[in-house]
């Protein structure tokens, strides 16, 4: 071992600093690394992510009923489409990282809860508010980026209308023992076009016309349509 050491120091040209920082570190195993993921340049999605909309069609999506979505594709874009009801995913997620854009309607009519409304539904059950909050005022926990009835965001990070803004979503769903008794509540920490407003929410129950009881299922991501036309890019979710 001397030997091999003394011959190491030699070829190496080591100097003696780096060889006891050799020595200082840690074993670790090639397994045990976290895995490598390529990032997407700016929004684009990184290489593990399921999307489920990349502007070339609905076919991840469904209406309530199980039938084919009713929004519709402008431009690359998801619209939604009144009097449609909302879009699901096909797939159905537990624990997930979210990224969603989206822009409320130029030019904006009315006004409060009537502007530019839409939501952003984990596991169809818990909604993150989409709404124009842009110089609209509105009841705190009704604005943009309240999860509804729940928790106010942090901060309005509002855009204008028309202009894309984003959510990135940390989702953890409620915990349920084997009773089937809640033990652990979601929680939800949400970026608002790059702003934290939702750090760590514990979310206490479903929110307004959610489609999902509470429970230890999976449960599908849903876009509401609360009669605003809303649009839509760039959806795609990571499971954790
Ligand atoms: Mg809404």
């Amino acid at each position: 071992m001397k030997r091999f050491w003394s011959l190491a120091v030699l070829s190496t040209s080591m100097t003696l600093t780096a060889l006891v920082a050799t020595w200082a570190a840690p074993a670790w195993q090639a397994a045990e690394l976290p895995q490598v993921v390529t990032p997407g340049l700016a929004s684009a999605p990184p290489s593990d992510a399921i999307v489920l909309f990349d502007g070339s069609s609905l076919d991840n999506w469904r209406k309530a009923d199980g039938s084919a979505a009713g929004w519709v594709i402008e431009k690359g874009v998801m619209l939604a489409v009144t009097g449609q009801g909302p879009v699901l995913s096909k797939q159905e997620f537990g624990d997930m990282q979210l990224h969603v854009e989206f822009a409320t309607p130029t030019v904006p009519q009315g006004s409060g809860q009537g502007r530019g409304n839409s939501g952003v539904y984990m596991q169809a059950r818990y909604e993150v508010q989409v709404l124009d909050s842009f110089e609209n005022e509105t009841y705190a926990n009704g604005q943009c980026g309240a999860i509804y009835g729940q928790h106010a965001p942090l901060v309005n990070a509002s855009r204008q209308p028309g202009e894309w803004q984003s959510y990135d979503i940390v989702f953890r769903g409620a915990r349920f023992d084997e009773a089937g008794k809640k033990t652990l509540n979601a929680t939800m920490t949400v970026l608002h076009n790059g702003v934290l407003i939702q750090d760590h929410s514990e979310v206490t129950g479903i929110t307004t016309a959610a489609m999902n009881q509470e429970g230890p299922s999976k449960g599908p991501l849903y876009l509401q349509d609360h009669g605003n036309p809303v649009r839509y890019r760039n959806v795609w979710v990571r499971e954790l």
